[in-house]
């Protein structure tokens, strides 16, 4: 048996951590096409009575793909989908197909550390973690009770494990695979304040640099949180703000009001060296005039704004486990082309003030330097498509994709 995790380009840094939990726990090699995508359709060399995929949202198509050229070239061999350990990744859930091999242990310090050495993109990973290019991704909880109704996240049981255990885990990744920086992945963070107060101390001696990219609760971060994440080595924290706008924060069912927001992002921003905020434009009872409100409200206050759109879930009758669907459509007051352009180009703006103030591409060729000896032949296609790709998008678009 093996495991397979299908190609794509969403998060192309940040391995599929519920498989790495499964490869763990059976002890079955990863064929990575998700991090190393090249050589393509690898998995075609393996022959195997079993082959389990682990598929996203995102990656339905192309795991359905998978399973019809598997298939084909052996026909004897059983092409699965590999569930459980975690349901959500990212904000992106985790897709099952009948009869898979599924995994109902609930998170918690019982998770063994991940073993991604099982990984064939190991040496790609390992040397980029090692140059301190990409953080290695670590989740300390699962879930999240509340119930924004723009997430895939939503009204989940909060499940976490013990702030030993976490730093534990990145201890040994330090000495493992030398990482030099981490990213908590969680769905929601700072659940329990006492237990990031415990985290930071307890990873303070690793030193290490970390962020938390996700977005993390305004109303329960304050001024002793971010004294602490700074002093554990946070440089980077993210703040769900959704919108500006009183009205539809409470329409989503955000559960903050603006205010502490604004008081969280104010706090965050003394001590914390880059703080972001993620938006969602055309959130339902959104207009033109409103989503540019928030666009200047994050000028205003000087954060990354990062801007997503929101797409409507398909009905449940759909199965609920996409993103996308016949049945979506706006909803928002829908505003002209003109309009849409005016605002994308605003959040553009907003982003690109920040690459260029961090020296980005000057960063990513130091690092490209430094790796590239490490990275083997597989890692050097891989990463010399990633920087095209990324150059290409920036040259014409004035964005990293
Ligand atoms: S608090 Fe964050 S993770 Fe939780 S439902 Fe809202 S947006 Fe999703």
């Amino acid at each position: 048996m093996f495991f397979i995790d299908p190609k794509t380009d969403v998060n192309a840094n940040v391995p599929n951590l519920g498989l790495a939990y499964a490869a763990t726990h059976h002890k079955v090699k990863v064929v990575d096409q998700h991090v190393l995508p090249y050589p393509a359709d690898r998995f075609l060399g393996i022959k195997a009575e079993t082959v389990g995929v682990s598929i996203k949202s995102f990656t339905a198509a192309e795991a359905e793909r998978i399973k019809r050229v598997y298939s084909k070239k052996y026909p004897g061999s059983k092409v699965v989908s590999l569930t459980g350990f975690l349901d959500v990744q990212c904000c992106y859930p985790y897709v099952a197909w009948d009869g898979g091999i599924e995994h109902a242990e609930p998170f918690s310090d019982n998770y063994p550390f991940p073993e991604y050495e099982l990984f064939d993109s190991f040496r790609y990973l390992r040397a980029n973690w090692e140059t301190g290019f990409w953080a290695y991704p670590v989740m300390t909880s699962q879930g999240c009770p509340y119930s924004c109704l723009f997430c895939a996240s939503r009204n989940r049981k909060w499940m976490a494990r013990s702030a030993q255990n976490c730093a534990d885990e990145l201890k040994n990744a330090k000495e493992k695979y030398g990482i030099k920086s981490f990213d908590v992945i969680d769905d929601a963070f700072n659940i329990d304040r006492k237990r990031v107060i415990e985290f930071c101390e307890l990873i303070r001696p690793l030193g290490l640099r970390w962020a938390c990219t996700n977005g993390i609760r305004a109303d329960r971060f304050d001024e002793d949180t971010a004294r602490a994440m700074k002093a554990a080595g946070c440089y980077h924290v993210g703040f769900g703000v959704e919108s500006s706008d009183p009205g539809i924060l409470e329409a989503i069912k955000k559960g903050e009001t603006i205010g502490q927001i604004e008081d969280a992002v104010v706090s965050a921003k003394r001590h914390i060296p880059m703080v972001s905020g993620f938006f969602v434009i055309g959130l339902p009872g959104s207009t033109y005039e409103k989503d540019l409100a928030s666009l200047e409200w994050a000028k205003k206050l000087g954060i990354r704004a990062h801007f997503s759109y929101f797409v409507p879930e398909m009905p449940a009758k759909n199965t609920g486990k996409t993103f996308y669907g016949p049945d979506s459509g706006p909803g928002s007051e829908p505003y002209s082309r003109e309009r849409q352009v005016k605002i994308y180009k605003m959040s553009k703006e907003l982003r690109k003030k920040f690459y260029s103030g961090e020296n980005i591409l000057p960063k990513i060729a130091v690092f490209t330097v430094r790796g590239l000896p490490k990275y083997g032949l597989n890692g050097i296609l891989t990463h010399t498509v990633h920087l095209f790709k990324r150059g290409w998008t920036y040259l014409t678009k004035g964005e990293l994709p």
